[in-house]
């Protein structure tokens, strides 16, 4: 079998990538270390400690930390289908508008708020409606109380 693209990861970000060159009829080979995201905590927003140091966690743990009396900390990451999406808060949560200018104004053409509201908007499916900061398009559903299954941001 030939394919068109080898993507390393079905994280938040592999998941993506995979959708839209799938959507647009490519042929895509998903290379991921991990498993199916099948266990029940995967699903349940607040059950996602209970995946804290098991097979589903890549149970990392930084470098010793200046400020923390030198301890390292542990920093849990996704091991399965979905990446860290499968093991987090499912909170959905916007950077500020302030440092994605900063990062525009470093010479990063493209990252200024203004340039990814719109794509916010795009990427998002807000259950209270569109608003001036929130679109109603695709199948990322974001609500006071709402996840979706096939969703890698859930
Ligand atoms: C505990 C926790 C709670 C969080 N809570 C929230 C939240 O509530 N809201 C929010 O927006 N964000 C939250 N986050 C952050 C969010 O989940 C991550 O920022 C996001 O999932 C990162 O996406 P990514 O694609 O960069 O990496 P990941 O989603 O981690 O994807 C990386 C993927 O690559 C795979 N991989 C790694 N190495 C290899 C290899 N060599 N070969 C094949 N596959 C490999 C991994 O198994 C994984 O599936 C949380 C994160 C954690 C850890």
């Amino acid at each position: 079998m030939a394919y068109d693209y080898i993507v390393v990861g079905a994280g938040s970000a592999g998941c993506a990538v995979v959708g839209r060159l799938t959507e647009a009829g490519a042929q895509v080979l998903v290379v991921e270390a991990g498993g199916p995201d099948d266990q029940q905590e995967i699903h349940v927003p607040a059950a996602f400690p209970a995946l804290f140091k098991t097979p589903l966690d890549w149970d990392y743990e930084t470098e010793p930390q200046k400020f923390l009396n030198a301890r390292r900390d542990y920093w849990p990451r996704g091991k399965m289908f979905g990446g860290s999406s499968s093991i987090n808060a499912q909170i959905y949560q916007r950077g500020a508008h302030a440092d994605y200018d900063a990062w525009a104004g470093l010479g990063n053409e493209g990252w200024a708020w203004d340039d990814l509201l719109p794509l916010f908007k795009q990427s998002q499916h807000q259950e209270r409606g569109p608003s001036e900061y929130h679109g109603r398009s695709e199948e990322r559903r974001v609500g006071k109380e709402c996840r979706s299954r096939w969703s890698p941001y859930h």
